[in-house]
């Protein structure tokens, strides 16, 4: 492999994806015939994600912008050797592919906290992810049945927030990532031209921070770490000032440890019950001019948002963030992403604010089952690879406003996913589909099913568990 020398971080990995199945760098005869080269004359309005692929019988030239699409070209590089390679063959096809994607939001989240995964797991995952193309790693960090990441002014947020005590086992589950183990997952994706997005989940879903300090709760407990899954009604009391020094915490370490210009804050499925009974929380309504304690969440993400905007972060939400905002609004710097089907997407759009587009009604949930069987892993609905490759973010937005959708993501909630090879099984090939919707367009349901069995033998040769069935 050779080149012009400006994509030495992008060939290096792709020098070590390509030896491990079979096409080692020395090639066909030369070390050059890789060849990686900036594109010439001017990138225009070429997105940083273009590349040109052109495979010839001597050599192959891969020429992009930056090093977004040199990575992206090799790995479309990689999917063909890994076609060959799964077929028995040595030798791909000559093409010529000139490419960019139509939507520079490709995501999948993977909940972190219902169970713990390991650090290599997420490696493998996030290099697979970088193999289709998909540009963003949502990490949910917390929950209310841990806390995953190190936060030095609160301890215990770790120490009692990382372990869960789960009955049916007998024994305490869980576990957090160290700050250096966060580096080097952030590390390996930005070689890989993933974005890690962390998400804190404020100010429900906060049973984890409750149990480590429970004095940020309206009752002060006692509260667990918990062990059962839905919804709960503690929450972060909104009339306590500490619940802002926490959050400066973790927005402190968060912009230490994540280049990432977004964070995401949650504010979703918050009970309000426990705000219109707390004192302090009454007393919040009454100094900030609200009637309803439900409305301290707009109040709550305001300042969130604010927090975050001095820091040089923008702050992302679940769609639960538009509601209840006339007195308060919602901030310029608050994206939405938008998981209750699309009609949060489309308010927020028209109130002028990004959106990244996750309906569980239209397959970006991934928890829901693959198709509607009872041998299926999964809960609460029916997620098919068809439903993804047919997902168009822009559908029922207008105009303009379609200039504000950055893309779409799959969600892998994980109460039921409690192993790394169940999380492969619901993932694969649900994401394939879905990437290609993302970056390419549907070119109509048949079109992909021609191609679901090259993927399915490119994901076997990976090694990775996958759905079968119907799509
Ligand atoms: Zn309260």
């Amino acid at each position: 492999m050779g080149g012009d020398g400006v994509f030495k971080a992008e060939m290096d990995a792709a020098r070590s994806q390509f030896s491990s199945i079979g096409f080692p760098d020395s090639g066909p005869g030369t070390p050059g015939w890789i060849r990686c080269l900036s594109l010439d004359g001017p990138a225009g309005d070429k997105t940083d994600e273009y590349y040109r692929l052109s495979v010839g019988t001597g050599e192959i030239t891969i020429k992009a912008a930056g090093g977004a699409g040199m990575y992206h070209g090799l790995q479309t590089l990689r999917q063909l050797f890994l076609s060959a390679a799964a077929n028995g063959k040595q030798c791909i096809p000559c093409v010529e592919i000139e490419d960019w994607p139509r939507f520079p939001w490709r995501g999948l989240m993977l909940d972190c906290s219902r169970y713990f995964y390991s650090v290599p797991f997420i490696k493998k995952l996030i290099d697979v992810l970088s193999l289709h193309h998909i540009s963003v790693f949502h990490w949910h960090l917390t929950d209310d049945q841990g806390w995953r990441l190190p936060i030095p002014a609160y301890p215990l947020l770790t120490e009692i927030g990382s372990r869960r005590f789960d009955k049916r086992r007998g024994r305490y589950l869980g576990g957090f990532y160290s700050h250096d183990e966060i580096r080097e997952v952030v590390s390996f994706a930005g070689v890989r031209h993933v974005e890690v997005v962390p998400e804190i989940d404020l100010p429900g879903h906060a049973g984890s921070i409750l149990a480590a300090y429970p004095g940020l709760g309206c009752t002060g407990g006692p509260y667990r770490v918990e062990d059962r899954f839905g919804i709960f009604e503690d929450v972060l009391c909104a009339g306590n000032d500490s619940i802002f020094d926490l959050a400066a915490a973790v927005f402190d370490t968060l912009g230490e440890l994540f280049p990432s210009k977004y964070v995401h804050i949650g504010g979703d499925e918050v009970r309000f019950k426990r705000w219109e009974e707390c004192p302090k929380c009454q007393n919040r309504l009454h100094e900030t001019g609200l009637n309803e304690g439900r409305e301290l969440q707009s109040w709550i993400t305001v300042k969130l948002a604010g927090m975050l905007k001095e820091r040089g972060k923008t702050a992302i939400g679940w769609d639960e963030v538009l509601e209840d905002s006339p007195r308060y609004g919602l901030p310029e710097n608050v994206a939405v992403m938008s998981w209750r089907g699309v009609k949060g997407g489309i308010e927020a759009v028209r109130r002028g604010r990004q959106v990244i587009m996750s309906p569980n009604s239209s397959g970006c949930y991934l928890d829901y089952k693959h198709h509607d069987d009872l041998e299926e892993p999964g809960q609460l609905g029916i997620s098919r690879i068809s439903q993804l490759y047919a997902l168009d973010p822009l559908a029922g937005m207008e105009g303009n406003a379609r200039s504000l959708v950055l893309g779409a993501q799959a969600n892998l909630w994980s109460e039921l996913i409690y192993a790394g090879k169940i999380a492969e099984y619901m993932i694969f090939p649900r994401i394939c589909a879905l990437a290609e919707a993302l970056w390419s367009g549907n070119a109509g349901p048949d079109d992909f099913l021609e191609r679901l069995t090259g993927h399915r033998r490119r994901l076997d040769l990976l090694g990775l568990l996958q759905y079968r069935g119907e799509p």
